[in-house]
């Protein structure tokens, strides 16, 4: 008989994180026998335990903060996504092979196709604030739907760098001065940055130049309206929230470990939105 999957978020600190709550869910939902947990690992200790995730009784997990780089320089072999974002979220097993993806890019469309669709318009042009790891995920998902991409950070550098990472389709547009002038064109505007998240500054974007039938997302999801997402919906935009994006990338790796294509339902969306609200 085989033994039951076990899977586990990877990360330091990570007690914070809901994904075992995600993963419990599904696992209830589906009547499968897997289990998911939390392993809190320093940067000492998580090369040796990911080199040896088999051997500690997993078939995968999830990483996060401050190891997704370091797995994607371990993993045996990459997919696409995370190859092109560079950074590694997602862990699995294929025979003895350690396999590294990014569940990001799935995530932030995926939850875009649920919340606002139709958003893909032919010659569409999207506008991203930040260049971190987000909007690298973000710049990726949306240039394979055929979109250009403007780039708005806060260090120019930044902005070059993941610019010219997506050369030809994702272009630098010179800091936030250049906002105003970028957004009059915009058929999506995404906040990559942790800016309107709960205990950061708000982000404060004159929206008065977006066209009406623009799409306004957050990856911030606490609070799940962050004031971008509130002046956007006061001004008839469609709005697309971060949560979303959290419980879209979970099914990528649920799907991998234990076999089965998880749905996000209301039902899980409430759960996770109780326990926000509770921890705030
Ligand atoms: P990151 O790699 O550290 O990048 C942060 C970005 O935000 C950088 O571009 C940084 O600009 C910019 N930034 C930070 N503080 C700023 C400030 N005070 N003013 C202007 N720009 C500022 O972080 P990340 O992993 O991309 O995460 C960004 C946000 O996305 C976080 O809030 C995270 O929780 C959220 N997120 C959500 C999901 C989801 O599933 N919903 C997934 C991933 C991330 P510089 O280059 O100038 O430093």
């Amino acid at each position: 008989m085989n033994p039951i999957p076990r899977a586990c978020v990877m990360g330091y600190p990570v007690k914070h994180s809901r994904s075992p709550m995600i993963h419990g869910y599904w696992l209830r939902q589906l009547g499968i026998a897997g289990t998911y947990g939390l392993e809190e690992l320093t940067p000492e200790a998580f090369p040796e335990f990911l080199t040896h995730l088999a051997r500690q009784g997993y078939v995968g997990g999830n990483i996060t903060v401050p190891h997704k780089q370091t797995a994607y320089q371990l993993v045996d072999a990459r997919d696409d996504a995370a190859q092109a974002i560079g950074a590694v979220n997602t862990v699995w097993l294929e025979g003895t092979r350690l396999m590294g993806g990014n569940s990001d890019a799935h995530g932030f469309i995926a939850n875009l196709d649920d919340r606002a669709p139709g958003w893909d318009l032919t010659n569409g042009h999207a506008v991203i604030i930040g260049a971190g790891g987000a909007a690298r995920a973000a710049a990726y998902a949306i240039v394979q739907r055929g979109l250009k991409v403007s780039l708005i950070n806060r260090t120019a550098s930044h902005e070059e760098e993941l610019a010219q990472h997506f050369a030809g389709s994702v272009v630098p547009a010179g800091g936030f001065d250049a906002l105003p002038q970028v957004l009059g064109s915009a058929d999506l505007l995404v906040n990559c940055t942790p800016l309107g998240m709960h205990g950061k500054p708000p982000l404060h974007v004159d929206l008065s130049p977006l066209k009406a039938t623009a799409v306004v997302y957050d990856v911030v999801y606490v609070p799940l309206e962050t004031n971008l997402l509130a002046a956007a919906r006061a001004r008839g935009h469609r709005t697309v929230d971060g949560l979303g994006m959290l419980l879209q990338q979970a099914g990528f790796g649920f799907e991998k470990w234990f076999g089965a294509r998880p749905k996000v339902t209301p039902e899980l969306r409430a759960l996770i939105e109780a326990d926000l609200v509770a921890k705030r």
